[in-house]
This record gives structure tokens, sequence and C-alpha cells, in this order.
């Protein structure tokens, strides 16, 4: 799927997004191995740290339905560019470091980035002297 599509996507999820407090929606397009789309948007709350990203939603959702391996995700923002937050880099490092992240101020004006390029160093935790996480985390726990 092409980056502007999977960018469209997650615009498209805008209004659904729950985001009183702050005023900024943001919506999110994950892109799996398989090539299915799983979308998320953020939610906040009245206790502020309840709030969840709409990377970590969608990532969530398809990690429930048995996804674990991610080509690609594109965040939208009601304000434009919306790169993922330290968290939600994290989050997504688990299973795919090696996935695209995209973003940008319009459809016409998208970047993407290396997921581990935004996050040197990610952790990853091993055990027995393997990481978790889908095959695509392995290779990059390799190099
Ligand atoms: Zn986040």
């Amino acid at each position: 799927m092409e980056d502007r599509k999977l960018y469209e996507t997650a615009q498209g999820m805008l209004d659904n997004a729950y985001a009183p407090y702050s005023g900024f929606s943001v919506g999110a397009a994950l892109l799996t191995a398989d090539g299915i789309v799983f979308t998320g948007v953020n939610i906040e709350n009245g206790a502020y740290g309840e709030v969840i990203c709409a990377e970590r939603t969608a990532a969530a959702t398809a990690v429930a339905a048995g996804y674990r391996e991610f080509k690609a995700i594109a965040v939208a923002s009601s304000k434009g560019e919306a790169w993922p937050c330290g968290i939600c880099r994290q989050f997504l490092y688990e299973f795919s470091p090696a996935m695209r992240v995209i973003t940008g101020a319009d459809a016409d004006h998208l970047e993407s980035a290396v997921l581990s390029d935004l996050l040197p160093h990610g952790f990853r935790l091993e055990i027995d002297g393997q990481t978790a996480g889908g095959p695509e985390a392995e290779k990059e726990g390799a190099r």
C-alpha cells in the first residue's frame, strides 16, 4: 500500500478521535506484514494519565487480532504533522523496529522514517537469548 493511501486512511479516522481536552485529534493507520490495515485514534480522559495515543490504539487492536509484524504506520492529526511520542515509538519497537513511520502536514507533503532511526538503541528484552516480537524484530535484534 502506498504511503499516501495509508496516510489518508489515518486522516479518515480524525472524526473518531476523542480529544475534548487538548483539541489535538490524531488518527493512525497501521499496515501489517500481511497487508491488513488497523486504525486507531487518540482517546483522552479527564484523568490525564489515562490518555492513549492513536498509534497504540491501532497497534493494540492489531495485536489483539493476532498480528505482530508491521510494515508501516501513518499518523495524521488535526494540526498537521505528528510524529509518534516516545511511548508509542517504544511500543511499536517491540514488534517491528524496521517498520516505517509516515506523517506530514497533509497528503501532499509526507515524510517518512524508519522506526529504529526515530528510537536509537530502543529497549529489547531478551529472554533466554531470544528477543520477543515477530520475525522482523528478531532480524533487527541481530544487527
Ligand atoms: Zn504516543
